[in-house]
């Protein structure tokens, strides 16, 4: 327990919560499949990122996350590793619609990114990943979603309207991603989250990022979180 303790001081890493998994020193430690392991590998990550070193673990072990961390800390490997993981578990991967996991950003640039990174691990598992925002047609982004996926990444606006045609169901979705809720929160998509949210079924696994933790970021969490554990970087004394 010491040696925890030591080590996550040296992550300038806080977290509370109820029996939370030990930080991981190495990727290694994840227990990721080879295919997982090459793809981390190919994308140059070396050694897992103070955020990666206990989300990974939290996230893995099915829990879900309120992740408090700036910009540039590494937060997207660390909630779509578990993601790529989370989805791989799924017994009829194939068989049923809609995706399992939806990551929701606040802008097109942003989604694109997490899309990107996402593509890099999703395709060496044959997981198909979705872009929904603006940038597309709403046509061609209906067309593609019809034709199935397991991962959608999207800003909330535009996740509504493709909701609203029916491009998809959320019925099997049990990975949510709420990344810089600050921000989107800022861009007045409370609403949107919220509708999204209500609409994913309870027993989801749920993880919310954000740089700062406004009171109305808290109450979301509340009301959407179950028995989260709360992980803070680098803020430290
Ligand atoms: P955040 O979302 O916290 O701002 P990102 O997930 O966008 O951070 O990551 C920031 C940068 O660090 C990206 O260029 C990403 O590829 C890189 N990165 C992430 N994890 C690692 C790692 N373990 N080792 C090296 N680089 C990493
Ligand atoms: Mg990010």
């Amino acid at each position: 327990e010491q040696d925890v303790t030591e080590y996550r001081k040296t992550l300038a890493i806080r977290v509370s919560g109820f029996d939370v998994p030990k930080p991981i020193k190495s990727f290694a430690d994840c227990g990721f499949s080879n295919v997982l392991t090459n793809a981390i590998a190919k994308q140059g990550y070396e050694r897992p990122t103070a955020i990666q070193c206990q989300a990974l673990p939290i996230a893995l072990s099915g829990r879900d996350i309120i992740g408090i961390a700036k910009t540039g800390s590494g937060k997207t490997a660390a909630f779509v590793l578990p993601m790529i993981v989370h989805i791989m578990d799924q017994p009829e991967l194939k068989k049923e619609e809609g995706p399992i996991g939806i990551i929701c950003a606040p802008t097109r640039e942003l989604a694109h990114q997490i899309y990107l990174e996402a593509k890099k691990f999703a395709k060496p598992h044959g997981i198909r990943v979705s872009a929904v925002y603006g940038g597309m047609s709403k046509h061609e982004q209906f067309k593609e979603l019809k034709a199935g996926c397991e991962i959608v990444v999207c800003t909330p606006g535009r996740l509504i309207d493709m909701l609203k045609m029916k491009a998809l169901t959320m019925l099997r979705t049990t990975y949510l991603v709420l990344d810089e809720a600050d921000r989107m929160f800022d861009l007045g998509f409370e609403p949107q989250i919220r509708s999204i949210v209500g609409q994913i079924r309870p027993d989801r696994q749920t993880l919310l990022f954000s740089a700062t933790m406004p009171r109305k970021v808290e109450r979301l969490a509340r009301e959407s979180l179950t028995d989260p554990v709360r992980v803070t970087v680098g803020e430290i004394g």
